[in-house]
């Protein structure tokens, strides 16, 4: 009934798209980025990266094998796990004093946010909360004031790599800014699996739940998008199928390689929009600083029972691609809680140290985050405030 083609030998993992940019896929793929830089005329380009990633060998090689190709990179790391205003600010200032002609973006949403963020900015005559995703604001935008950027993920999850968006906390009122425009897209994508080997499980499981929220989330907002919702679907059955394999085996290429296009389908599929958990992981994320994925991972099951009256019939029809025995809308529940469960993730909020005292607070800004707009039904801040709660608690009951 469901999609059996699997291809599970490492050398058929191999491949380039242009579809939804320019796309250079598979183990290895990042020996090209010295060519890559130079078809894009980029020839003293500014790696941006965080302070953690920038301590790993691959970005020193990737530093090394640029040089020998006569490609002078410099480095800007000073990018928080959750990237700041101040943060693309002083890489701006790095990229402009350098004379740079290009941004080489890696990480997980940290340093490729941060680095398609700075590349927006490099000229522009606004500051850059003024391109914040509401109404027509990215239209203030000069196109041609932008960088070109090559993204390289180091992790399964976020999607950065193929979004048109960036994810900047505002730390003058401490909450999470989408900054938009659709040339935010990059230009070119090295996705190589080899980069996302180094990730402990833990993370490997919180990255690859935020990229099936990714690809659920867009399934069930109710735009109409076909296309979105076809990649939506095979994204989730990947996920379900290699995130365990990844989870107990980092060094498997294979499962590795399927959840970074996986990972890459769920913010291709997300131009459709996202929901309810992202409108309050965004929150949670600013106000507790926790991992956006393993936000997300808790919330889902939560959000999701308030949505049933709106969702019920989709969920039925994703169960069926997945191939769950259950093909109930609370045999997905239960499936997703026993899935969540073998990554080790914890069932509520209350045991990554996060209470009730902001519980109003958390309600009004994820009543205003911009991904409430996409959510099935439209919840009112009391309505987000106590689906938060009843994620504190780890209470399951449907509302
Ligand atoms: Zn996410």
């Amino acid at each position: 009934m469901t999609n059996k083609i699997d291809i599970t030998t490492l050398n058929d993992l191999q491949a380039s798209w242009n579809f939804p940019t320019s796309i250079h896929f598979g183990a290895g793929k990042i020996s090209q980025l010295a060519d890559i830089c130079k078809t894009l005329k980029v020839n003293n380009p500014l790696l941006v990266t965080d302070a953690e990633l920038v301590q790993q060998n691959f970005v020193k090689e990737i530093v090394q094998s640029n040089e020998a190709a006569g490609i002078k990179t410099a480095v800007f790391s000073s990018v928080k796990p959750n990237p700041t205003g101040s943060n693309v600010e002083e890489g701006v200032a790095v990229y402009k004093n350098g004379k740079h002609d290009g941004v080489i973006a890696i990480g997980g949403g940290s340093g490729l946010d941060a680095g398609k963020a700075i590349a927006l900015m490099v000229d522009q005559n606004y500051s850059l909360w003024d391109f914040e995703d509401v109404g027509d604001n990215w239209t203030r935008i000069n196109p041609d004031g932008m960088a070109p950027v090559i993204a390289i993920p180091t992790t399964a999850g976020t999607g950065s790599e193929v979004g048109r968006a960036s994810v900047i906390v505002d730390e003058a009122t401490i909450s999470k800014k989408i900054i938009f425009h659709p040339k935010m897209m990059p230009d070119v994508v090295i996705a190589d699996p080899v980069l996302t080997q180094g990730l402990p499980a833990h993370i490997t499981a919180a990255t690859g739940i935020d990229a099936f929220v990714h690809n659920l989330e867009a399934f069930c907002t109710p735009a109409y998008h076909p296309m979105a919702d076809g990649i939506a679907l095979e994204g989730m059955r990947l996920i379900k199928q290699w995130l365990p394999v990844a989870f107990e085996n980092g060094d498997n290429l294979v499962a590795r390689s399927h959840m970074l296009i996986a990972s890459s389908m769920g913010a291709t599929a997300f131009q459709k929009g996202l929901g309810g958990i992202h409108a309050l992981a965004h929150p949670l994320g600013a106000l507790f600083d926790k991992h956006h994925g393993l936000l997300n991972a808790i919330l889902l099951p939560y959000v999701l029972l308030r949505n049933k009256p709106a969702i019920e019939e989709k969920i039925i029809h994703l169960a069926r691609y997945l191939d769950l025995d259950d093909v109930s809308f609370s045999g997905f529940i239960n499936w997703i809680i026993k899935f969540r469960q073998d990554l080790n993730i914890p069932d509520d909020l209350a045991a990554i140290d996060i209470t009730l005292a902001k519980k109003t607070l958390i309600g009004s800004m994820a009543v205003h985050d911009s991904c409430a707009a996409g959510n099935p039904i439209k919840f009112s801040k009391d309505q987000y405030s106590e689906i938060f709660q009843s994620a504190v608690d780890g209470n399951l009951q449907c509302a």
